[in-house]
């Protein structure tokens, strides 16, 4: 097992040339080398060890994230982070492929090639979300030193069954899975809310809670206040505000553990939750 510039040498297959070159450790000891495949491409993971200093956590403003389905992700202070166009474009060939697959005969040579064609784009769409998904939990992780993200409960996966919001609640189990390891690395906090926490229904700005916030109302109108706001924007704010009311009583037992009554609960010892965008 050896690692180079652009090669990499494995048991019994030898010297592999590598696609993608530039980043790989080649100074640190290895520990392991697993290879796989996935829709046609070959993938090696390498699992290394190396010293990170201990960090030291980012100035900034406590946030909210809201993982909606227009935006890839909307922050409390006004961030929105939009779905790459990449990733759109590929998601309507996706559809086409589909189509494509289900006109060839059943058993068919072009049905078959279709059907890899399909599997490729299914990859590379997964990718392109990850990618992005990468991209944002790096950003939120190295600058915010508070970031609060919503729960998914299980009643809710199951109930869902509109395409997109099935796609981005993927989505969310992958991006609190990359917010947990990064805020680690980069000594900022991940609280999760309440999965009854109403941050959708709630007005951010005088607390009155809707009976009703269909997922097709893109804006928040307030009948108490008058305030009128983006949804996931209002969201993003009522799950700001969750850390600044539970910073104290978290404190005051100690920081890091969960609270039956509380309304926060700190996620670290918790890695399996998963979460979903809007209830
Ligand atoms: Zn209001």
């Amino acid at each position: 097992m050896k690692v180079e510039n652009g090669h990499v040498t494995l048991p019994r297959i030898g010297r592999v040339r590598l696609k993608e070159r530039g980043y790989l450790p080649t100074t640190v000891p290895l520990r392991s080398v697993t290879v796989s495949e996935r829709s046609g491409r070959w993938y090696v993971s390498l699992s290394v060890e190396e010293e990170r200093p201990s960090p030291v956590p980012p100035m900034g403003e406590t946030v909210g994230v809201d993982l909606g389905v227009n935006a890839l992700a909307t922050v409390s202070d006004g961030t929105v982070i939009p779905n790459p166009g990449a990733l759109l474009a590929r998601q309507r060939k996706l559809q086409h492929l589909q189509r494509e697959v289900s006109r060839k005969r059943k058993g068919s040579q072009n049905r078959e090639k279709a059907k890899r064609r399909l599997s490729r784009c299914h990859g590379k769409v997964a990718d392109l979300r990850k990618d992005a998904l990468h991209k944002a939990t790096t950003m939120l992780a190295r600058t915010k030193p508070v970031i609060v993200v919503e729960s998914l409960l299980p009643a809710n996966m199951l109930r869902n069954h509109h395409l997109a919001r099935s796609l981005s609640d993927a989505s969310f189990g992958e991006f609190v899975r990359q917010l947990e390891y990064k805020c680690r690395w980069y000594g900022s906090r991940l609280v999760q809310a309440d999965p009854f926490y109403p941050s959708t229904k709630r007005c951010s700005s005088c607390g009155n809670v809707k009976a009703e916030m269909p997922l097709w109302e893109r804006t928040y109108s307030c009948p108490s206040c008058g305030l009128v706001l983006d949804r996931d924007l209002n969201a993003s704010r009522n799950l700001a505000m969750l850390a600044a009311s539970s910073a104290e009583s978290l404190n005051a037992c100690g920081g890091e553990r969960f609270m039956p009554n509380g309304r926060c609960s700190p996620v670290n010892q918790e890695p399996s939750i998963i979460g979903v965008t809007n209830v």
